[in-house]
């Protein structure tokens, strides 16, 4: 690490928990983000300050004006640019030495596959079920810890998956394929703007700690959050033997 380098970690390289050897690893890390919406935002933000060493990002929208209310890495001036480029422009403002990776599609099949395959981590920043149960397919396939995260109206819920233990739950777990899930948006429904910031806040959260194996993560965890009393409860996600994803591993 060079002084700069040493400076702009440094409350990082303060904590014993992280220290030198942690930052390195973040450093050397890559983050692969679906969505760079209300999630998304704070994910990338978080992520690039603390110096992940790449982060591929996806989406195939573009910024429209609805998005400012939450979307903070987009500003006015965006809209109509790519998502992925708006978020790209304002991460080398803020940490020039990551490098971003934006990729303007809606990830799916094999391009899906070797994504996930080529990175550390994944956080699912999307705003739909097919894209959920692809991405923790694709996370079960390779053995990639996801990071999952949801939020609309008041309500959020943020889970580790980490595929790296055998007896690890998957999303499928929790909501399997098959079921008749209605389908929730923001687009419909409304959502609170620093609910997304919450929830993102803390995908980018336990990304780190995954990465730097410091604490304990939300894995076999889900995490409830209601912004209009503002309280938090975890309940205790266990793998289903009988899914349907990851149940004959
Ligand atoms: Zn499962």
């Amino acid at each position: 690490m060079n002084d700069n380098q040493l400076l702009r970690y440094s409350r990082h390289i303060l904590l014993p928990e992280i220290g030198i050897e942690g930052q390195e690893k973040l450093n050397a890390a890559h983050a692969l983000l679906i969505g760079a919406g209300g999630l998304g935002s704070p994910i990338a933000l978080y992520l690039a300050a603390s110096g992940i060493g790449t982060l591929t990002i996806c989406d195939a929208d573009q910024v429209d004006l609805t998005n400012l209310q939450r979307q903070i890495v987009h500003r006015s001036d965006g809209i109509g640019k790519n998502k992925v480029d708006s978020a790209r422009d304002t991460l080398a403002a803020i940490n020039s030495e990551v490098e971003v990776r934006a990729l303007v599609e809606r990830v799916e099949g094999e391009r899906l596959d070797a994504l996930v395959a080529e990175a550390d981590v994944v956080l699912d920043g999307c705003d739909n079920f097919a894209t959920r149960h692809a991405v923790n397919r694709a996370c079960v396939k390779h053995r990639k810890p996801l990071v999952s995260g949801a939020g609309v109206r008041f309500d959020g819920q943020i889970a580790v998956f980490d595929m790296r233990a055998d007896d690890a739950p998957c999303y499928a777990c929790l909501f399997p394929e098959d079921a008749e899930t209605e389908e929730v948006r923001c687009a419909v429904m409304g959502v609170f703007a620093p609910l997304t910031g919450i929830v993102g806040t803390i995908q980018a959260a336990e990304a780190l700690k995954v990465l730097t194996g410091v604490g304990k993560t939300l894995a076999g965890r889900l995490l409830l959050l209601d912004a209009l009393t503002m309280e938090l409860r975890t309940v205790g996600l266990k793998k289903d033997p009988a899914c349907a994803v990851c149940g004959k591993r």
